[in-house]
């Protein structure tokens, strides 16, 4: 038994954060023909929209990334990018279930989507426009990493309509940040966070992970006192896990361990950052995040996508959700621009959802908010999640992880630091046990 609790402590390789249903090892190109089927579909009444634009550069690989970034690309293949990225977009703008549709969200994720010069962003925006605008949406997100940033960059990322910018810090500490293989270093993340202050963005987000490799208590306490003292409008804390294909997990399946802080120290990590923020007057808005209260500090892309939102996300390697289908593009770079030079979507593999696997999606996603509105679930599916789950809901409970308040099921602060672990308790059979990508 000890030993059993001893091995689920520790950091293995593997995924932990769970951001989609059903696992993405079942989506195969066999269902690829059910994507073009329902895009060829006009939608009625259909769900909100948004896009994804994936900028897949870096300075330089972080040695806990997984995503699909490239640190090798000169300007020619940068243009040559952004210029199938805008052919993408047109020709999604051209299929009968989105045309004329608006964007309620924008996301700029990565990748690094600040690695783009003034010239690229303005010239990709520019083209982009040309075939979907996108002023009706209520949030536009960029992420950012600080060494990347200038103050006429940051200018032109407002100019462009960016409400929600997104600071990618992960730690105040120099030797942690090297350690870890980022490219900035902590004079690089306040000198950028002031020209982010003077140009002024409606909402600004700091990024932070718990559990570098080199962490320590009072290296931690002095990362998140620094991060209160800039008061951004929302913190956004990760725990660190070691996905399959990241250095670290190399490393550590080659025998030479990394130093990877066990999940029950990482909690306490981010409990003490919840403690701390709190006392200073936020509030917890998931498990990952605290925010200033205050209307500066809604997260549309996140709820939208937590409650069914159809999203097109575009560039190699992107994920959507549209119709009812999940699907990802390709993911080496030469395949994604081959299929766009041939004028067709870049596509890899999807998966048709059934009506109780777009319940449990959303049943899980909203988990991590702290607490499920059973009335929404009610509504929308006509489904009564207490009943349907009981026996979870009740072994959460006895384990002291949930608990029960005139009808609406709220996670234990416990059970919120640990939710993504929680999770699969919810997927079907067939989906118990297996690899989630
Ligand atoms: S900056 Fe982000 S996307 Fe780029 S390598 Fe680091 S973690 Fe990955």
């Amino acid at each position: 038994m000890e030993l059993e609790v001893l091995k689920q402590d520790k950091t293995d390789v593997g995924s932990y954060f769970v951001s989609n249903y059903p696992p993405f090892s079942a989506w195969s190109a066999a269902h690829l023909p059910e994507v073009e089927r329902r895009l060829q579909e006009p939608a009625s009444n259909p769900p909100p929209l948004g896009l994804y634009l994936h900028i897949p550069f870096c300075r330089k690989r972080c040695k806990f990334c997984y995503f699909r970034v490239y640190t090798d690309k000169n300007a020619n293949d940068v243009e040559r990018y952004l210029d199938a990225l805008t052919r993408e977009v047109a020709l999604y703008a051209d299929l009968p279930r989105l045309r004329g549709r608006q964007f309620e969200f924008v996301y700029f994720g990565g990748g690094t989507p600040s690695f783009l010069s003034e010239k690229q962003l303005n010239g990709l925006i520019e083209r982009i426009n040309r075939h979907w605008r996108w002023d009706a949406a209520r949030e536009v997100t960029f992420e950012c990493e600080p060494g990347t940033l200038k103050k006429p960059k940051l200018q032109a990322i407002r100019d462009i309509g960016v409400t929600r910018l997104s600071l990618g810090v992960e730690h105040f500490d120099d030797d942690i940040l090297e350690l870890n293989g980022r490219a900035h270093r902590s004079a690089e993340i306040y000198r950028a966070y002031d020209w982010v202050r003077e140009v002024g963005f409606p909402q600004v987000n700091i990024d932070l992970i718990a559990g570098l490799v080199g962490e320590t208590e009072e290296r931690w306490q002095a990362t998140v006192e620094r991060a209160l003292a800039f008061q951004p409008d929302s913190l956004t804390i990760y725990q660190l896990e070691l996905p399959h294909n990241a250095v670290f997990s190399r490393e550590a399946k080659s025998g030479q361990s990394p130093t990877v802080a066990t999940w029950p120290q990482k909690r306490a990590w981010v409990n003490y950052a919840f403690e701390r923020f709190l006392a200073g007057g936020y509030e917890v808005s998931s498990g990952y995040t605290l925010v200033k209260p205050s209307e500066r500090s809604s997260f549309v892309y996140r709820d939208a996508l937590w409650h069914g939102a159809d999203m097109v996300g575009t560039g190699v390697a992107s994920f959507s959700h549209v119709g009812g289908v999940h699907y990802q593009n390709l993911d080496r770079w030469e395949e994604y621009l081959a299929a766009i030079d041939a004028g067709t979507l870049p596509l890899a593999r999807a998966l048709p959802l059934t009506d109780r696997q777009a319940l449990i999606r959303e049943l899980i996603l909203q988990l991590k908010l702290g607490r499920i509105e059973s009335t929404y679930f009610a509504e929308k599916f006509g489904t009564d999640v207490h009943g349907t789950f009981r026996e979870a809901w009740d072994a959460l409970a006895a384990e002291g992880y949930a608990r029960m308040e005139n009808g609406t099921i709220h996670l234990t602060r416990d059970g919120l630091l640990r939710v993504d672990g929680l999770l699969p308790r919810f997927f079907e059979s067939q989906f118990q046990n297996v690899r989630y990508t």
